[in-house]
């Protein structure tokens, strides 16, 4: 089985534990967790079974001992982690408002995540990888982006193949630099990730179709739309299909994204159709959304199959109510 690996920030996640709590005065806090969008990605994919590995930097501090020790235990290859003496790990608190929006406090520009460089990224640490992963919401520094386009076109150069999870905050799309590496990555990319409102920011067309159509024209092979409690929909250039979420409490939503690629992924390089994959990759996401902790409600394929079968799709709840 070919390896899946991955770039980007390793970081713990520490939060508010009441929803409407702020930061503005002291409260009480849960965590730390360990964290980061590619991190929680790969987690997802070595609980799967699949062979999975990261690229990326932690400090010589308790979080980066959490990060590495919970990555390992769940079947990660942590041997491309580096250890930054001089470095903070990073980290990110967060706060729920009512209405369920989160708010975060970053500490990752400024820690040992902002030293990777194409230094860290060769022929050797990419040897077996059959398929990278790339999160736009780690492409923070240029010096990043050029490891991130390094390790591209040693994946792309042996074979492999590519996805990408924008995970993009319009605020970044100003500046034109990072417009820039988006759309490259977009070029090299097989299996596109977009959450629903993300689908048009890449691209010229204003609506969702034509964004797609676009999107697939570039040469991408796969388009899936992440839509929230709604579940996810799948484009190729001949077949499209929606797939229901499933209805369970949300105690948590940080990490569904990532939870969900990896699965999705995963299942797709094991031969799973898209619309299999899709539901997989809803189980993971909705399991995620259930737990408290960003990398907690990753799961393995009993587990997911156990809550595919006991719970209720989206759409057969609504027609029932
Ligand atoms: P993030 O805010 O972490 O970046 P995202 O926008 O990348 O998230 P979402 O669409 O929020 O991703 O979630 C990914 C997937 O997880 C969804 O497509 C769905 O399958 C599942 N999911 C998310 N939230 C829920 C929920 N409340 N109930 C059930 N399933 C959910
Ligand atoms: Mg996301």
């Amino acid at each position: 089985m070919g390896k899946i690996m991955t770039l980007g920030e390793i970081v713990v996640e520490i939060m508010a534990t009441q929803r409407g709590q702020t930061f503005l005065e002291p409260g009480l806090l849960a965590g730390p967790f360990a964290s980061g969008a590619p991190a929680i990605f790969i987690d997802q994919v070595a609980m799967l079974g699949q062979p999975a590995g990261i690229i990326g930097c932690v400090g010589d501090d308790t979080f980066g001992v959490l990060n590495i020790e919970r990555l390992k235990r769940d079947g990660v290859d942590v041997s491309a982690i580096h250890v930054i003496k001089q470095a903070t790990t990073g980290s990110a608190f967060v706060t729920y408002r009512k209405d369920g929006e989160r708010d975060f406090v970053f500490n990752i520009a400024n820690s040992a995540s902002s030293q990777i460089s194409p230094a860290h990224v060769d022929a050797q640490v990419l040897k077996d990888c059959k398929h990278f992963h790339v999160v736009g919401s780690s492409l923070f520094s240029f010096r990043i982006i050029d490891a991130m386009k390094k390790a591209i076109e040693i994946v792309k150069g042996q074979g492999g193949t590519i996805s990408f999870d924008p995970n993009i905050r319009k605020e970044m799309l100003r500046i034109a630099e990072m417009r820039e590496a988006l759309r490259y990555i977009l070029e090299f990319t097989d299996i596109f990730l977009p959450s629903g409102n993300e689908v048009t920011l890449l691209a010229n067309a204003a609506d969702e179709q034509g964004a797609v159509r676009e999107i697939l024209d570039l040469g991408v092979r796969e388009v899936v739309i992440k839509r929230g409690a709604r579940g996810s929909s799948f484009y190729d250039a001949s077949h499209h299909v929606d797939v229901p979420g499933f209805v369970v409490e949300e105690v948590d939503p940080t990490g569904a994204g990532d939870c969900f690629a990896g699965t999705f992924v995963t299942r797709r390089l094991q031969g799973d159709a898209s619309e299999t994959a899709l539901r997989h990759a809803n189980a993971s996401g909705a399991m995620a959304v259930s737990r408290q902790g960003p990398m907690e409600g990753a799961s393995d394929m009993v587990s997911l199959l156990a809550f595919e079968e006991s719970a209720v799709a989206f759409e057969s709840s609504r027609s029932s109510m």
